[in-house]
């Protein structure tokens, strides 16, 4: 709006200047180069808008019970903001206002959740930004963007009648990356010197509380003087949530859906092992869409279970190989399968030729418990379960093909965890000493002993995966609760 007042008084100007018989030749020069500096130099993005959510009259901020698991980072975050909930209490006992709070974790884990919260708790005003948002090609733009959010923050508060602020950062390492580290590190370097200035000066204005929230997912790369004791005072770590927490979150984002009664959350927070808040928002989500697109009243398992392998393996292709093709996709997965399951008896949750991703087709396995550490034992299992699908190929087909060629990766991947862990020939070693030749040769030797072993029992069961590869060909998605009845049957028929 006021963009189209200015450029309509300025040609206006122009107009009568023309009329009086001025020459405007010059000015309209200067005022391009002006345009262009403004465009170039960053100052339109010096003057960038903040995202703020007010408590009230907000649509973003959440209550604490709204968030799902995270016992610990709520429970930190909570005694962190009692700081500005009871400010004379802490002004009697003399201790230090609480200045910043690092959120630690992966994507998706509700670290934005916990800092909208904060401040619904708090009853703060609340600004958010991204730590890209204030890195620009020209030095000192992205200073005066962390000075003006600071500024933006107090006025508002004092605006809106409110005590406290909080400013919450998302991606700071982009922002407060260790100093020297950056090609452009004039920038960076100033940048981050205002962000430290600025949290220095927090505690001076006693009218506003400020508190920042920051979030990464590298604390690693922060600079030391910003995680040192006055600035960051609180590092909370936001984890990838464990089994109870899946299924809170689960509850937390089906509560608005009408499902099925025979769904099964437990299940599913089961088979969702290494899956984010945000993923398991997902998954109900798909799920929803999924029934809408059947015309169904309400959200059963199916959908549920289909809404899974969408999450974690993307959008179902309409691509569809040939009946050969398909017949040794049908065969390889079944041999991950079987592996699986006579190694792991009830691992097996799902197998189907369904494409989805780069994937042809997929076995997708449910963890019975969250593990968090992994015995020799169990990593070898899982080397053997990913040579299965080459072996099984091998096997019926008489040849390999390009389609293990990720599970080969895994193998190595799982060899090299057993050599760091110490749980090789090798005793314990440190895996960035060992001679290149050495370490290939361990690995092989680690990984050929599973191929005997998985040659050995997919032989013995080489009838029954053949019949079900047939039916997975045919049926496009196999149970494991199928499966297994299929294993049994075949070896009481044996016996
Ligand atoms: P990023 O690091 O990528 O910014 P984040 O950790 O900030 O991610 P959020 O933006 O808080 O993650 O979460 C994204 C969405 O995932 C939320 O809007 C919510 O729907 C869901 N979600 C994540 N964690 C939880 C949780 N613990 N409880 C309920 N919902 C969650």
């Amino acid at each position: 709006m006021i963009k189209e007042a200015a450029s309509g008084a300025a040609a206006a100007v122009l107009a009568v200047l023309v009329w009086q018989g001025v020459n405007v030749a010059p000015l309209v020069v200067f005022g391009g180069l002006l345009l262009l500096l403004y465009h170039f130099a960053g100052l339109k993005g010096a003057g960038k808008k903040f995202a703020v959510v007010e408590p009230g009259k907000s649509t973003g901020l959440v209550d604490f019970t709204r968030i799902g698991g995270q016992q610990t980072a709520k429970k930190e975050l909570l005694e962190a903001l009692d700081f500005i909930r009871h400010p004379e209490q802490v002004a009697k006992l003399g201790i230090r206002p609480l200045k910043g709070i690092l959120l630690v974790g992966p994507p998706g884990t509700g670290k934005t959740l916990l800092a909208k919260a904060a401040a619904k708790y708090t009853e703060s005003v609340f600004l958010a930004a991204s730590g890209s948002e204030f890195i620009e090609m020209y030095a000192g733009v992205g200073a005066q963007r962390v000075r003006q959010l600071f500024e933006k923050a107090k006025s508002l508060a004092l605006k809106e009648k409110k005590k406290s602020a909080i400013i919450f950062i998302d991606e700071i390492e982009i922002l407060g990356g260790k100093r020297g580290s950056h090609s452009s590190h004039l920038e960076y370097d100033q940048t981050l010197n205002q962000l430290l200035v600025e949290m220095d000066g927090m505690s001076l204005d006693d009218r506003v509380r400020t508190l920042l929230i920051g979030a990464t997912n590298r604390a690693d790369m922060l600079d030391g003087a910003l995680v040192r004791p006055g600035r960051f005072d609180r590092i909370v770590q936001v984890d990838l949530p464990d089994l109870e927490a899946r299924l809170e979150i689960l509850k937390l984002h089906t509560e608005n859906k009408p499902l099925d009664p025979e769904v099964d959350l437990e299940k599913l927070a089961r088979d969702t092992f290494g899956f984010s808040g945000a993923h398991l928002e997902s998954l109900a989500n798909e799920a929803a869409i999924l029934a809408m697109r059947e015309n169904a009243e309400t959200i059963s398992m199916r959908f549920f279970n289909e809404a899974v392998d969408k999450v974690i393996m993307g959008e179902r292709l309409d691509r569809r190989p040939d009946r050969e093709e398909l017949w040794r996709v049908a065969v390889h997965e079944m041999g991950h399968a079987i592996v699986s399951e006579e190694l792991n008896p009830g691992s097996v949750s799902v197998i189907t030729t369904t494409s989805r991703g780069k994937a042809l087709g997929y076995m997708r396995q449910s963890p019975q418990k969250d593990s968090y550490l992994y015995t020799r034992e169990h990593l070898e299992i899982q080397i053997a379960v990913s040579l299965g699908g080459a072996v099984a190929e091998e096997l019926v087909l008489g040849d390999r093909s390009t389609g293990a060629a990720n599970d080969f990766k895994k193998a190595v991947e799982d060899a090299k965890r057993i050599i760091a862990g110490g749980m090789s020939p090798l005793g314990v070693v440190l895996l960035e000493d060992l001679p290149r030749s050495l370490l290939h040769r361990v690995v092989r030797k680690l990984i050929s002993i599973q191929e005997e072993r998985v040659s050995e029992l997919i032989n013995n069961r080489l009838a029954l995966l053949k019949e079900l590869a047939d039916i997975l060909v045919t049926q496009e998605k196999i149970s494991g609760e199928f499966l297994r009845r299929r294993l049994c049957e075949g070896f009481r028929e044996a016996v």
